[in-house]
């Protein structure tokens, strides 16, 4: 041991002490630092110092210890002296290296007394972390002894270390959008903070299942036996934080076997606080001769949980909303997104093995004209109800999505064939056809189904849907309440009535549609009382076209809506330049029906001072037997607008119901004028004029071709015709130039 230049005296507490009062002035504290008595006072202070306290000498051999020192390094006084306090620096703490010099730099640096972190290894091997304040004993001491104080620093260290894992751990939190590489951090960080010899995240499936998600310290294969309630679906019922400080021992859960192998004989655990309910638990283990845990490491395990369960819950919501964006929000069922991408993977898988995918493609017929008149409500309850219904039919490998705004899709898949795909879609078919309950009111749909197959097997999953959305198209247009297989032509077909649909939206804006005029002609005197106008297109490339190729699609497509319009505004045009006693009838689709209709027609006869009894509205019997249909029919009556019941003798006509219907001239269908030649036909046509009459309609034979059709007509008191025998529908100056031929 070097020799210590100044004595201290023996670390006595049985030393004599200073006699006389308290000191109560700086002065008197002056005298007693020079007086004699400093090195008594010095050795009690020492002594009795909450703080470790150490004098070494210039090469960092331990002279005196007092006995907080002791106790924070866990050894006695003896163990101590003349050893170098560098014996008991912890390895691991690279500082020590430079000690020496660095102490006394400290110490005579600092204007106050300095401070430096090391790191000390207690005698049951665990270390301190201590704050070492060096001192010199004299002012300009160079390389003199050296008193040193020690705090203990290692548990606010250990805080320090902790808030900072926790700090980074949520700033990962916050960037990290894999939820699972997130619970593998923090098990990591748990691990490391705590030193802990394993951890676990567990998922606590709806089956009851426990599964690890994340593990360190060789748990990957963590299990308890089947049926046995492990520590983490305890910790999940208890709902809080769980100590077992004996495993092996604890009687309320089990434990598996692998943890016990490991040496693992303590357990903590916190339950995850998740938005939806806690499912996820992170578990610490410790060995049977670790520390104890503690209140601190408790705090630390649900501090982590928080990140985690704010993660989980983030991962959540963004699933949610992915989920969202492949779901269609009215039915529940997957959305065309989904469809998309499930057919696709499901061709891959077929064309592997050598299956056969088929793809059910279902409308409700007419839909549209349901949402005009009952709203969208109605139409979204019937969507709703048809979704349930076809659900009974999807198996469970089958997928069964929404497909657009009216069309459902199922996608079979496995081992059906070409003749159970079509008895499915006729099912399917049949299921959407039985009648619907709404608000009280009874109502019959029915639908139109396609069906295609993967051939050739390497079609893509998009044009096998447009295949199936093709034949469903066909079964529409065959009048719906049907179901086809697809074949190539469809899809020729639909093609150009896509073509066709696109084209038409422009039609009114580009001036394309034109009207034409067929004379209404008294059979008596074969003179003109008024025109039918009947629309043709313009259509740039095809010529003119006649209303069969495109009203349909007009009514289907809502396009009639403005087109309708135009019609109504050019006839109100052409009956104000015509004479007061010719009257024009136009043409109304049911998807024109509505109160807005009505005010048009009131503005245009107002805004061309039109009497209102010269314009004739033709409507269809379908349209008449729609109850919504009746008020405006009547509204339309009451402005002096007549009403014309177009194509009579088609569909479902009944004489017996003509009487219910608010109208003021009755057309009887080219094909029923076309049967009055032979006896049955007469007898109809006989029946419905006298009806007619009787009620107090005027009654016009359409499609008069012939003169004896003519003379039959006129035979049976039939007062008004149209037809080729007078005139074809004429353009403008044509209708204008038959007009001017009238005697005046
Ligand atoms: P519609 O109202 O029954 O019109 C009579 C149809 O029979 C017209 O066909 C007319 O050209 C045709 N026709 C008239 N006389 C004869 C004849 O002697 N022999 C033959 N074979 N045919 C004759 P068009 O112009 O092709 O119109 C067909 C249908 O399109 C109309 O049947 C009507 O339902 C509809 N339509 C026409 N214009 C409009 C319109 O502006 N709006 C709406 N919604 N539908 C319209
Ligand atoms: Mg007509
Ligand atoms: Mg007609």
């Amino acid at each position: 041991m070097s020799a210590i230049p100044y004595d201290l005296g023996e670390l006595d507490p049985d030393a004599p002490r200073p006699r006389g009062g308290p000191v109560r002035a700086l002065g008197a504290l002056e005298r007693l630092w020079s007086s004699r008595w400093l090195g008594h006072y010095s050795r009690l202070a020492f002594r009795d110092a909450r703080v470790g306290a150490l004098i070494v000498a210039p090469d960092l051999t331990l002279v005196h210890v007092n006995a907080s020192a002791c106790s924070l390094l866990g050894r006695d006084a003896r163990e101590l002296h003349g050893r170098s306090i560098l014996e008991f620096a912890d390895p691991s703490d690279p500082s020590w290296q430079r000690a020496l010099s660095g102490l006394h730099t400290l110490a005579r640096d600092q204007a106050g007394p300095g401070q430096a972190i090391r790191r000390l290894v207690r005698a049951d091997g665990t270390v301190a972390e201590v704050a070492v304040t060096p001192t010199h004993f004299r002012r300009a001491a160079g390389r003199g002894p050296l008193l040193l104080h020690l705090h203990d620093v290692t548990a606010w260290r250990r805080t320090e270390r902790r808030q900072a894992a926790i700090a980074a751990l949520s700033r990962r939190a916050l960037q990290c959008r894999d939820a699972i590489a997130l619970i593998g951090d923090a098990v990591r960080v748990t691990c490391e903070s705590l030193d802990l010899a394993g951890c676990i995240t567990t998922r606590s499936l709806t089956d009851g299942e426990v599964r690890v998600v994340a593990a360190c310290g060789g748990l990957r294969d963590a299990k308890a036996a089947p049926g046995q309630p492990t520590q983490s679906a305890y910790t999940l019922l208890v709902g809080e934080p769980v100590i077992s400080a004996d495993l092996g021992a604890d009687t309320r859960f089990s434990v598996p076997p692998v943890v016990l192998e490991q040496g693992f004989h303590q357990g903590i655990s916190v339950p995850v606080p998740e938005g939806a309910g806690a499912r996820h638990v992170i578990v610490g283990y410790l060995g049977k001769d670790d520390r104890p845990f503690t209140g601190e490491d408790t705090q630390f395990l649900q501090a982590v949980a928080e990140i985690v369960g704010a993660a989980l819950d983030r991962a959540a919501a963004e699933e949610e909303l992915r989920l969202r964006a492949l779901e269609d929000r009215l039915t529940g069922l997957a959305n065309r997104t989904l469809l998309g991408n499930r057919l696709e993977a499901e061709l891959r898988h077929a064309e592997q093995i050598g299956h056969r995918v088929h793809v059910i493609a279902l409308e409700l017929d007419r839909l549209n004209r349901l949402v005009d008149s009952l709203g969208q409500e109605a139409g979204d309850a019937m969507l709703r109800v048809t979704a349930a219904r076809l659900m009974r039919f999807a198996r469970k490998e089958d997928l069964l999505a929404r497909a657009g705004d009216n069309e459902f899709a199922i996608v079979a898949t496995r081992t059906i064939g070409d003749g159970s795909a079509l008895e499915l879609a006729r099912q399917v078919a049949a299921a959407a056809a039985e009648p619907y309950e709404l608000g009280g009111h009874t109502l019959v749909m029915t639908a139109s189904v396609g069906v295609a197959v993967n051939e050739p097997r390497e079609l893509a999953g998009a044009q096998l849907l447009r295949n199936a959305e093709a034949a469903m198209h066909h079964a529409r247009e065959q009048g719906g309440a049907r179901h086809e297989r697809f074949d190539v032509t469809m899809r020729d077909h639909l093609r150009r009535r896509l073509e066709l649909e696109h084209d038409l939206r422009h039609a009114v804006a580009r001036d394309e549609l034109e009207l034409h005029y067929q004379p209404l002609i008294a059979l008596a005197d074969q003179t003109i009382v008024g025109f039918e106008a009947l629309i043709r297109w313009n259509r740039p490339g095809h010529g003119l076209l006649s209303p069969g190729h495109f009203i349909q699609i007009a009514e289907e497509s809502g396009l009639i809506v403005p087109i309708g319009a135009w019609v109504l505004t050019a006839v109100c045009a052409q009956l104000a330049r015509w004479p007061e006693d010719v009257y024009v009838s136009a043409n109304v689709s049911a998807a024109q029906v509505g109160s807005e209709l009505v005010d048009q027609v009131a503005e245009l006869l107002q805004a061309h001072a039109i009497t209102p009894h010269r314009l004739v509205l033709e409507i269809t019997e379908s349209l008449v037997l729609e109850p919504q249909a009746r008020p405006m029919l009547d509204r339309l009556r009451q402005l002096g607008v007549r009403v014309a019941l177009d194509d009579f003798g088609t569909g479902y006509s009944s004489l017996g119901s003509l009487h219910r219907f608010p109208i003021d001239f009755l057309k009887l269908d080219k094909a029923l004028v076309t049967s009055v030649i032979d006896t049955n036909g007469t007898a109809i046509v006989r029946a419905a004029i006298e009806l007619g009459h009787a009620l107090g309609l005027q009654v016009i034979g359409e499609g008069i071709e012939t003169e004896q059709e003519l003379d039959a007509l006129k035979r049976l008191g039939c007062p008004l015709g149209q037809g080729f025998r007078f005139s074809k529908p004429l353009p403008l100056p044509g209708a204008d130039g038959l007009l001017a031929q009238v005697p005046a």
